[in-house]
C-alpha cells in the first residue's frame, strides 16, 4: 500500500462487534451482533472507507492528481471522497445530480469545505454518466484523472470490503447488509464462508435488477445468498413514521446511532422478520453498520 495511505489508515478506529440484548431477540432465541463499521472514522465511515481504500491505493500508485466521481447532494460516496482527496493531497471532482441546491445541502458544503470541485449536471447526464463503469473509461478524461464510477462500484472495492469479513472472528449462521449499488453485498458473499447465509436489503424500490448485476459481479455463482426486496419504505432516503420511530427507539436502548437510509431500513427488516419467526431459533446473526451518520442531517 502507497505510504500516504497507510498514514490515513494509522487514524482510523476498530470496527468492533456489539452484541444486542433485548426481549425479542430473547423471545426468538437468536442472537444478533452489529459489526460497526460506523466507528472506522467520523467522515470517511463504513463501507465507504473499505470501498474506496484500494481504488484509493490503486490512483496513488498510478501517480494521478484527481479522483472523479459522481453521487446527490446527500451522498455518502462524494463526501468520503472529498474528504480522503484532501487527506491523500489529491484534487477531487464530484459531478453531482441535479440544480445546485441554494443554501447548499450540510453534504456538499461540506465537500466544498475540503475542496472538492462540485459540478451540477442534469437528471438526463447523469443517467448517461452511468454507462462508464470502467476505472478509465470516462469521455474527455485526461491522464492524471482518476474516474470512479456511482458508490465507488468498481471490482477493486471488493477487495476492502472482504477486509470487513476477515475480522469478523465470531461463528455465525446469517450475514446481512444493506444494499444501494449491491458492491458491498457483493465483496461480502466473495469473501464469507460458503456456510453462513447472506442477506441483502436493498434500500431503493423495484431493486430486483440488482440480481443480475451481482451475477455480474460475482465471477462465479455462489447460492448462499438473497435479496429482501420489501424493505424500501417506498424508494432511496424515502422513511415513514414507522421506520422512523424504530431508528429513534433503537438508539435509545441500545446507544448505537443509526439513520433511517440504509442500516436503519435494514435492522427494521431484520426485526420484523424475527417477529415473524422467519429466522430458526438458535442462529447467531451479524448485521453489518455501514456507518453513513452524515447523511442523517438530510433528515433534521
Ligand atoms: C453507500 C452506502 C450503502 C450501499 O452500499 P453499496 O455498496 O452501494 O450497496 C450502504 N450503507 C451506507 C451507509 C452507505 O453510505
Amino acid at each position: 500500500m502507497q505510504p500516504k495511505l497507510i498514514a490515513l489508515e494509522k487514524t482510523f478506529n476498530a470496527s468492533t462487534l456489539t452484541k444486542l440484548d433485548d426481549a425479542v431477540l430473547e423471545r426468538q432465541h437468536i442472537e444478533l451482533w452489529i459489526k460497526r463499521d460506523d466507528l472506522l472514522h467520523p467522515v470517511i465511515s463504513g463501507n465507504k472507507w473499505r470501498k474506496l481504500k484500494y481504488i484509493l491505493d490503486d490512483a496513488l500508485s498510478l501517480g494521478c492528481d484527481t479522483l472523479i466521481s459522481m453521487g446527490g447532494a446527500y451522498s455518502n460516496h462524494l463526501h468520503a471522497l472529498a474528504y480522503a482527496g484532501k487527506a491523500l493531497g489529491l484534487h477531487t471532482t464530484g459531478l453531482i445530480r441535479g440544480e445546485c441546491p441554494k443554501p447548499l445541502t450540510p453534504t456538499l458544503q461540506d465537500m466544498h469545505n475540503w475542496g472538492m470541485q462540485l459540478e451540477f449536471i442534469s437528471r438526463s447526464d447523469y443517467r448517461q454518466l452511468r454507462c462508464y463503469q470502467g476505472r478509465q473509461d470516462l469521455p474527455g478524461i485526461r491522464p492524471g484523472q482518476y474516474w470512479i464510477p456511482e458508490g465507488g462500484a468498481q471490482p477493486l472495492a471488493l477487495a476492502g470490503i472482504a477486509e470487513l469479513v476477515s475480522e469478523i472472528t465470531l461463528p455465525y449462521d446469517v450475514l446481512c447488509v444493506p444494499c444501494g449499488t449491491g458492491t458491498t453485498l457483493a465483496g461480502i458473499i466473495k469473501a464469507a464462508p460458503v456456510h453462513a447465509s447472506i442477506i441483502g436489503y436493498p434500500v431503493l424500490k423495484h431493486a430486483g435488477f440488482l440480481i443480475s448485476d451481482l451475477e455480474k459481479m460475482l465471477d462465479r455463482p455462489h447460492s448462499n445468498w438473497q435479496l429482501k426486496l420489501d424493505y424500501h419504505f417506498g424508494g432511496f432516503a424515502k422513511t415513514n413514521a414507522a421506520l422512523i420511530a424504530f431508528v429513534n427507539d433503537f438508539e435509545t436502548k441500545t446507544g448505537i446511532p443509526i439513520e433511517p437510509v440504509y442500516t436503519g431500513k435494514m435492522l427494521y427488516a431484520i426485526y420484523d422478520l424475527i417477529a415473524k419467526q422467519y429466522f430458526k431459533p438458535g442462529l447467531k446473526m451479524i448485521a453489518v453498520h455501514t456507518g453513513g451518520l452524515q447523511g442523517k442531517r438530510g433528515f433534521s
